[in-house]
């Protein structure tokens, strides 16, 4: 298995460079693997830390590769973003986190569902209309579909951002801004931003219980997040410990493997508690 995986991922490092000779035939099956429906979806719950309660999930892209097995989506978002084939990729996540969704809400399971979109998608001008175009043809209410965006998109194009999200809050759909802390957070952007909903990069939640300074950071975005109206989610939480920590803290969702690592969909089902 280790001489399997060392082999994949000499395939797929060198894969993110266009010189290589791997590049090409991976950009033809990430093009297949699409239109085969060769992607899954799993889903990792986001958990109200007050009522214990699921208030939802994120979709989590992964590739059913043939030869390769399951790839995770740092192996081929990017590539995706530089060729041009995050658009068909992200038409196919929402399509089918839609349906799941919708399929949640006809079994009674009324969950918000999550889906990362990268800056580029984000920025498609056609994207509005098209997610508005889609959220017609599911039956979920577009205020249980929150798209998680990264501050990446309002600093490349501002004005467009603004207008974007405009749009989709218009109808209902929510924001959340993704991986918070890194990059360029632009307190600006933050306030300006209609979005509902702040998540803490899971970098300062991993050693927050070791690390004085990622305590101190962690508390200042919940702070910051709750007085700005928008509820805080942290990423990551891997133990009780830190989950209680986060909840002294005010927090008010957590994520992370403590709870559930990201599931497929029959998975989630037997993961939810019955009653
Ligand atoms: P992200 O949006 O920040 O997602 C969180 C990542 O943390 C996920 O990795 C998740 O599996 C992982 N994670 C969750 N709980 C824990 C935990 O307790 N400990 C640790 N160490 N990790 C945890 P994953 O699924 O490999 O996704 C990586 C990134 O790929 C995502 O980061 C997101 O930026 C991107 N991505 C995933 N799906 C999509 C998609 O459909 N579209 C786009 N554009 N990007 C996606
Ligand atoms: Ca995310
Ligand atoms: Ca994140
Ligand atoms: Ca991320």
């Amino acid at each position: 298995a280790a001489k399997q995986d060392i082999k994949k991922y000499t395939i797929y490092s060198n894969g993110l460079d266009k010189h290589n000779p791997h590049h090409l035939t991976m950009v033809g099956e990430l093009r297949q693997a699409i239109e085969n429906d060769e992607l899954v979806l799993h889903f990792q719950p986001k958990i109200n830390i007050q009522t214990r309660s699921i208030s939802g999930v994120e979709a989590l892209v992964r590739w059913q590769h043939p030869e390769h097995g399951f790839l995770p989506p740092d192996d081929f978002i990017p590539m995706a973003e530089r060729t041009g084939l995050i658009k068909p990729l992200s038409i196919w996540v929402l399509n089918h986190a839609l349906s799941q969704g919708e399929k949640w809400h006809q079994q009674n399971f009324k969950l918000s569902i999550a889906i990362n979109l990268s800056p580029a998608t984000f920025l498609d001008p056609e994207l509005p209309n098209l997610i508005i175009g889609m959220l017609s043809l599911y039956d979920i209410p577009p205020n249980f579909v929150t798209l998680e965006i990264t501050e990446g998109s309002m600093i490349k194009n501002p004005d467009l951002a603004m207008e974007i999200l405009e749009r989709l809050t218009s109808k209902g759909i929510k924001i959340s801004i993704d991986d918070f802390g890194t990059g360029y957070s632009s307190l600006v952007y933050l306030k300006k931003m209609p979005a509902s909903e702040v998540k803490i990069d899971k970098s300062f939640v991993t050693d927050m219980l070791k690390n004085d300074n990622d305590a101190v950071i962690v508390k200042s975005i919940i702070d910051l997040g709750h007085n700005l109206g928008l509820k805080v989610v942290a990423e990551g939480v891997e133990d009780k410990q830190t989950a209680n920590y986060l909840k002294t803290l005010g927090c008010d969702l957590l994520q992370g493997y403590y709870f559930s690592k990201p599931l497929s969909s029959d998975d989630f089902l037997n993961w939810l508690p019955k009653n």
